[in-house]
């Protein structure tokens, strides 16, 4: 049975939730815009799990708009923003670190003509919210840093960044996919307007987001059609999947507090053991203010290796990933995000990523503990491998 350690990727689908998108993937068809039984139970089914995504964050269930994805929340997000916003508010601002999602879609916009400020992080790759106050503009529409880094691990002061956006009057953008389900929002006491969620992150299904749009927020809809999703959002819904979601919501709701301690005592045993075996270890990231659950470790004098180490380690029955891998076909490059921290261009090659999540056993915490080091080990240091290369 292969140990599971990259729940930032994807999580399992928690049977739980499996059980609750059964029907309807079977016997409930109904499309919720017919007005006939079937489609008044599929409506009713998908206003329940709205409702349960809503309770997660503190939202009321109208400010909750279900996307396909985290990506097209994210997307929905900017650009519905700034085309909202008229000529007057062409600029945006976002951290350096953002997932793709957010920075591909700011490089859209660029494209567009929309005015850009990427906002520096430091060493632990965090945002300052002072970086953030001087790249506004009068022509700020919305600025955008996530709640948690996906490579990292590191959690943003949101709620300070917030505040900084919102005293310029922009709006604040935080794509929370990494970070709903393991730490708590509250989005009607918090300076957040508009935050992106992704079913599969916490233990849903994959192929259904949402984007929660704060009451007032005007956004223009990227996808066009029927009007779905208060015209935000036209498509018929995927109900079993938004079924799923909510079903994952409400299990998070409830089991967060408990899950999240034995995830951080997992993670800091994990990065107790490794430290203890392998003296080159070194932790990337905040130490501190981290994921539950997301270890992120370099090798000194051995970070052009990662890759090799994350194949034995498959080998060997472990899934972890790359820091580097956003998708494989990038899995060899240095990551953009440990190169906004200031590593090196090799030593931004260097990370790997083990993410605990509900699932996961102390066993098998011990047994990571117990085969890494030698693999590391194993490996041969950078130094050696370049004279080899040499001619
Ligand atoms: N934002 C962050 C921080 C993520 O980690 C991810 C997925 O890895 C996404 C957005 C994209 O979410 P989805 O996979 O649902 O498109």
């Amino acid at each position: 049975m292969t140990i599971y350690f990259d729940n930032s990727a994807t999580t399992p689908v928690d049977p739980r939730v499996v059980a609750a998108m059964a029907p309807w993937q079977a016997e409930n068809f109904g499309n919720p815009s017919s007005l006939h039984a079937p489609g008044r139970r599929a409506r009713e089914a998908v206003e329940t799990a709205r409702a349960q995504v809503a309770a997660l964050i503190g939202a009321r269930p109208r400010e909750i708009v279900f996307t396909a994805s985290g990506t097209e929340a994210d997307n929905l997000a900017l650009a519905g923003a700034i085309e909202a916003a008229g000529t007057g508010l062409r600029h945006l601002a976002a951290s350096a670190i953002e997932h793709p999602a957010v920075l591909e879609t700011v490089r859209a916009l660029e494209a567009r003509g929309v005015a850009v400020s990427i906002v520096p992080v430091d060493h632990d790759g965090l945002v300052d919210p002072d970086d953030v106050r001087r790249a506004l503009t009068p022509q700020t529409r919305v600025v955008s840093v996530m709640a948690a880094n996906n490579v990292v691990g590191t959690v943003q002061p949101v709620d300070d960044i917030g505040r900084v956006a919102r005293a310029a009057g922009a709006l604040f953008h935080t794509d929370a996919v990494q970070a709903v389900g393991k730490l708590p929002f509250d989005v009607a006491a918090e300076p957040i307007d508009l935050l992106s969620l992704s079913a599969h992150k916490l233990h849903g299904p994959k192929g259904v987001g949402a984007l929660y749009v704060r009451d007032g927020v005007k956004l223009k809809p990227i996808v066009h059609g029927g009007g779905q999703e208060r015209g935000l959002r036209s498509a018929t819904e995927n109900v079993a999947g938004i079924v799923g979601f909510g079903r994952a919501a409400a299990l998070a709701a409830a089991e967060m507090a408990g899950d999240n301690a034995r995830l951080k005592a997992l993670r800091d045993r994990l990065i107790a053991g490794v430290f203890a075996a392998c003296p080159q270890a070194y932790l990337i990231g905040h130490a501190e203010r981290r994921l539950p659950g997301h270890v992120c470790l370099g090798f000194a004098g051995q970070e052009g290796e990662a890759i090799r180490l994350m194949l034995a380690l498959d080998e060997a029955g472990v899934a972890v990933s790359t820091g580097s891998a956003c998708s494989a076909s990038h899995a060899a490059e240095p990551s953009y995000v440990l190169r906004a921290m200031g590593f090196d261009p090799l030593r931004a090659r260097g990370a790997l990523r083990l993410t605990i999540g509900r699932f996961n056993t102390e066993t098998e915490v011990e047994r990571v503990v117990e085969i890494l080091p030698g693999l590391v080990g194993g490996l041969r240091p950078i130094a050696t491998a370049r004279r080899r290369s040499q001619p």
